[in-house]
């Protein structure tokens, strides 16, 4: 209606409408998107910080959407989770990223991690069986999938965690810390972890090397993974100021604009190849 706009009242209603209707309408066009194939994944390499050499990589999904364009996970994750929609959106990128992997594989690459976001909703007792039966499917080994998980993962129920995570690694896949210092780890809980990598949050990359703070904290971040034999890796890491500091602190790996932006699959494998440097 709206002909009448008796003050804030309908604009405020409106207002909750519009929001509703788009919720409704990614949520729709999201089904949509598993049916017609619209979802596609990007690969974000991750680089050695002395050979420069890549490593492997992060799978980040991406939705090419009819009208809107590529969308980036920031537009309907959250949504995704909202409706429950995130629990098949999970199951597709673990195909899909599996399927790439035997490519890589048939196509002669030696194993490289490609590491896949885990949500703490789907962070269940059944994730383990998941991810072994798809490996399974595609007659992969552990070896070329790397899990990351949040810190607030950590926090609750540790037992039923620690099973969790142990069964993940006894199928030979990696467990990294994603954006980790963000969250409220306690520290003494850490080790009881079967954690590989600590992953520094970009929030802190961006203010290497002029911010005294952020400084501190992704040096405190690399002296807890070498003391408790993790490894270590900076995300976001855009320039050569950053990427100094970081070495020279002793981080392993970065990921960041300043090797590669998350490129399609063809460019990743490209990229391997070439032995592409920075
Ligand atoms: P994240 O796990 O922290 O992933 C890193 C994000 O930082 C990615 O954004 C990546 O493109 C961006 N990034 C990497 N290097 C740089 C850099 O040097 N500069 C800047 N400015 N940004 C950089 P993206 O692809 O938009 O993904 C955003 C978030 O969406 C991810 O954050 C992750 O939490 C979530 N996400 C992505 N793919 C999936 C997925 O398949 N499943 C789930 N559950 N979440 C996903
Ligand atoms: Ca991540
Ligand atoms: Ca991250
Ligand atoms: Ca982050």
């Amino acid at each position: 209606g709206g002909e009448n706009n008796e003050g804030g009242y309908a604009c405020y209603s409106e207002e909750m409408n519009r929001n509703t209707l788009d919720l409704l309408r990614i949520e729709t066009g999201l089904l949509h998107a598993f049916e017609y194939n619209e979802l596609l994944l990007y690969y974000q390499p991750k680089v050695d910080m002395q050979t420069l050499a890549i490593t492997g990589a992060e799978a980040l999904v991406r939705w090419q959407h009819p009208e809107r364009g590529l969308l980036l996970p920031g537009e309907f994750i959250p949504i995704a989770e909202e409706t429950g929609l995130i629990v098949q959106l999970s199951d597709w990128v673990l195909d899909a990223v599996c399927r790439q992997a035997r490519a890589w594989k048939d196509a002669g690459l030696p194993p490289i991690r490609i590491a896949l976001n885990v949500t703490a909703r789907e962070f269940t007792r059944s994730l383990p069986d998941r991810v072994g039966a798809a490996l399974e499917r595609h007659m992969l080994s552990g070896e070329w999938l790397e899990l990351e998980i949040t810190e607030s993962m950590l926090m609750h129920s540790t037992d039923r965690v620690i099973s969790i995570m142990e069964k993940i690694c006894g199928l030979g896949i990696t467990v990294s810390l994603d954006d980790f210092g963000t969250g409220y780890s306690s520290l003494s809980y850490l080790k009881r972890f079967p954690i590989n990598t600590l992953k520094i949050d970009r929030s802190f990359t961006m203010g290497i090397p002029d911010d005294t703070n952020d400084c501190a904290i992704a040096s405190a971040i690399i002296g807890i993974a070498k003391q408790l034999r993790h490894k270590v890796i900076a995300e976001g890491v855009e320039d050569e100021k950053q990427f100094n500091f970081l070495r020279e602190a002793g981080c392993n790996e970065l990921q960041g604009y300043i090797f590669s932006r998350p490129v399609p699959a063809p460019d990743f494998h490209a990229m391997l190849l070439e032995g592409r440097k920075l």
